[in-house]
């Protein structure tokens, strides 16, 4: 039976290479019916942030990643909380101090300080000098006894490669010399990451370990903690990283890297996961689109590349307006509604699904609809105007035009795409002129922009009374 974690440390907000990982570790569960479990690993203290557990669960409720076992659902290899099995760890910690494998010691922050300057400053790379390695029985208990600080580290064997099979990169191997004596138990009794995780993963029954390649370094170590207590290891699989489009690691300095920033800047969960999944994952269809039901019929960690896979914001982009026209502007209200609210932009829901209906085809992004469309719901703000179009289409003879055809409109009994555009097209052909003469500043008066949906359409949504309101306005006001 298949079984994997997604093992997030809590820090705040979730990053987009988690939500990746997460998904991963779903759609690995899924396709192979087995049982994906949420663990939450808080054993750093000091990275504690509240309220980071909720908005995590929060987070991937809206991804759409659900869980069989965890702290909301439970299980039969519960708490999946770390820092309520510390007794655990420091249990394992013992029984590796008893047979060797790991070993106390009492270095001082400030020595540690020392050693490291003094290994940088010859060229080294910085690694603890083993300096209690060998203290006698004896010495370590009545230390210990005596309240002395201290931590446990890892005995790494000296002059060994040590080697394990990646499901993404194969046979890795490392040489244990660039191995440090990994703290395991720190001075504070909690374990860290290191410890904490291999012994989760073993009694979590864990077959498959799925997390990002920033990773790969400490599985060595891992490596190592399974033989020491002489436990069989999962399986590895090293995501690649996720890069910034000039291939530097995806950093928040270049853009948004949290999943909530997508959320909030009118991102579909659908959209995000589908755009995610592709990050290091090659379907064998040419085609981009995938529902999530898709992915899991298709996902293989067998098609996870290695290489860095860049975060192409302009694909997000696409693959969002995608998904946005696949909705009915019914199914699209309830997630415009809220940010209308956020502006003040008050409509009826008949209204605003028109409004919806007509934009859906130019959005890309949720707020969109709202930005792209705020002349729907205000009177539009002519100082901005782009100033190319004004100059081009507001000329004296244009605004002559309107002023002779706002009559015209203002006589329509129907008021409809079809009955504005004839209105529009008999003026202009009875005048001489093309309907664009008349189309743009019309555009203009009542949009204040130069682009946008058709403006028919556009005219029709308004309503009749509206529109004239508008373009007698922008006839005294506009300049
Ligand atoms: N707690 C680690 C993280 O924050 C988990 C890494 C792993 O999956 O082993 O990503």
């Amino acid at each position: 039976m298949v079984r994997v974690r997604f093992a997030p440390s809590p820090t705040g907000y979730v990053h987009v290479g988690s939500l990746r990982t997460a998904l991963y570790c779903y759609l690995f569960a899924r396709r192979h019916s087995g049982v994906n479990i949420l663990r939450i690993e808080d054993t750093d203290r000091t990275r504690y942030v509240e309220g980071a557990v909720e908005n995590l669960l929060r987070t991937m409720e809206w991804a759409g990643i659900g869980f069989d076992e965890g702290p909301i659902e439970g299980g039969a290899c519960g708490p999946y909380v770390q820092s309520e099995r510390t007794e655990l760890y420091r249990e394992h910690a013992n029984q590796l101090i008893a047979n060797g494998h790991a070993y106390v010691c009492f270095c001082t922050p400030e020595r540690l300080d020392t050693v490291r300057k003094s290994q940088q400053a010859a060229g080294i790379p910085p690694m603890y000098d083993r300096h209690c390695r060998n203290l006698s029985k004896e010495e370590v208990d009545s230390r210990v006894a005596a309240g002395e600080p201290h931590v446990v580290r890892l005995r790494v064997p000296i002059g060994e490669m040590v080697r394990f099979h990646d499901m993404i990169r194969d046979d890795v191997e490392f040489d244990s010399r660039t191995i440090d004596d990994q703290v395991l138990l720190k001075s504070d009794g909690f374990p860290t990451y290191h410890l904490a995780n291999i012994v989760d993963d073993h009694y979590m029954q864990v077959t498959h370990v799925i997390r990002g390649e920033e990773w790969l370094s400490s599985t060595p170590k891992h490596v190592l903690l399974y033989q020491a207590f002489g436990w069989e290891p999962p399986k590895f699989a090293h995501l690649p990283l996720l890069l910034n489009a000039d291939r530097s690691k995806l950093s928040k300095r270049q853009g948004d890297v949290a999943v909530e920033d997508y959320r909030d800047k009118g991102y579909l969960p659908q959209a995000l996961i589908n755009f995610v999944a592709l990050l290091g994952w090659n379907p064998s269809a040419t085609e981009e689109i995938f529902s999530m039901d898709e992915l899991i019929r298709q996902f293989d960690l067998e098609r996870v590349n290695k290489a860095g896979a860049v975060f192409n914001r302009e694909k997000l982009d696409w693959m969002n307006g995608e998904y946005i026209r696949k909705m009915t502007p019914e199914e699209l209200l309830p997630l415009v509604r809220p940010l209308l609210e956020k502006r003040n932009f008050v409509a009826s829901d008949e209204y605003v699904c028109s409004v919806i209906k007509l934009m859906q085809e130019r959005v890309r992004t949720l707020w969109d609809f709202v930005d792209f469309a705020s002349y729907f719901y205000i009177t539009p703000d002519f100082t901005t105007a782009d100033e190319k179009y004004k100059s081009k289409h507001w000329t004296p003879q244009a605004k002559e035009h309107l002023g002779a055809l706002l009559p015209k409109l203002e006589s329509l009994e129907t008021w409809n795409h079809d009955s504005i555009e004839a209105a529009v097209r008999e003026y202009a052909e009875a005048n001489g002129m093309g309907a664009g003469k008349l189309i743009h500043p019309i555009r203009l008066a009542v949009t204040g922009r130069g682009m946008g949906p058709g403006l028919f359409e556009l005219l029709a949504v308004l309503g009749k009374q509206e529109c004239v309101t508008r373009i007698q306005h922008a006839l005294t006001s506009l300049a």
